[in-house]
C-alpha cells in the first residue's frame, strides 16, 4: 500500500526496531499520528535523550548516565566479587532482587565458536585489566544456559583461574536456553545461592 512520505517513512522506522513487523510497524504509525502533540514531542525527546546521555560505564560496561556508573562508585558494595552478565538487561535483572551486593562485569555479547565471535569481540579485555591488583576474590559467570553462555563460562575459568581468582557458574536453577533478563526472582535467587565452582 502506497502511503504519504512521512508515514512510510515512520513505518520504516518502527519496522527496524526488533520484532515489528510490518503489520505492527503501520499500526505503531498511525497510533503515533493520533497522539497528541505533547505526547509526540516527548516521545521524541526521550529518544533522543536516551541516545545522547547513555553511554557504557568504562569500568564495567553498564550502561549509565555518569561514568563510572552508580554500582562501581558505590564504595558500599562487595569489592571482591564481580558477577558477569552478557548486557545491561542482565544488570537490572539481578539488581531487582536486591540479593547481589558485588560489583558486575557487562560483556555485550558472549563467545560464539559458530559465528565467528571471539574473545577479542566483546567486552572482556577489560576485565582482565580490571582484575590486575584488585581486591576481587570471586568472579560469578552469570550468562544463559546456552551454548554460547557455555563457551563464554568455560573460556572465562580457563583464563582466570590461574591467577588464582575462584570462577563460579550460576547454578542449572535456570532452564538450559533461557534467559536470565526473564527468569523470575525465585530461580535467580536460588540459582545465586547454588552456584557452582568451575
Ligand atoms: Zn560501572
Amino acid at each position: 500500500m502506497l502511503y504519504p512520505t512521512p508515514i512510510a517513512k515512520l513505518i520504516d522506522s518502527f519496522s527496524k526496531l526488533p520484532g515489528i513487523g510490518i503489520k505492527t510497524a503501520t499500526r505503531l504509525a498511525f497510533y503515533t499520528i493520533g497522539m497528541s502533540d505533547d505526547d509526540v514531542n516527548e516521545f521524541a525527546k526521550n529518544l533522543l535523550a536516551a541516545k545522547r546521555e547513555l553511554s557504557y560505564c568504562s569500568i564495567c560496561g553498564n550502561l549509565t548516565d555518569e561514568d563510572p556508573c552508580a554500582i562501581c562508585q558505590d564504595e558500599s558494595r562487595d569489592q571482591t566479587t564481580i558477577l558477569i552478565v552478557e548486557d545491561s538487561r542482565d544488570v537490572s535483572a539481578m539488581e531487582n532482587i536486591q540479593e547481589y551486593h558485588g560489583l558486575y562485569h557487562v560483556l555485550h555479547g558472549l563467545i560464539s565458536p559458530m559465528n565467528g565471535i571471539g574473545p577479542d569481540d566483546i567486552n572482556l579485555k577489560s576485565l582482565i585489566t580490571r582484575l590486575m591488583d584488585s581486591e576481587v576474590e570471586e568472579v560469578i559467570v552469570a550468562t544463559n544456559a546456552t551454548a554460547d553462555g557455555e563457551a563464554t563460562s568455560m573460556y572465562i575459568s580457563r583464563v582466570l583461574k590461574p591467577a588464582g581468582i575462584k570462577v563460579t557458574r550460576l547454578a542449572r536453577g535456570l532452564a538450559v536456553g533461557s534467559d536470565i533478563e526473564y527468569a523470575d526472582e525465585v530461580t535467580l535467587l536460588r540459582a545465586i545461592e547454588n552456584r557452582t565452582e568451575l
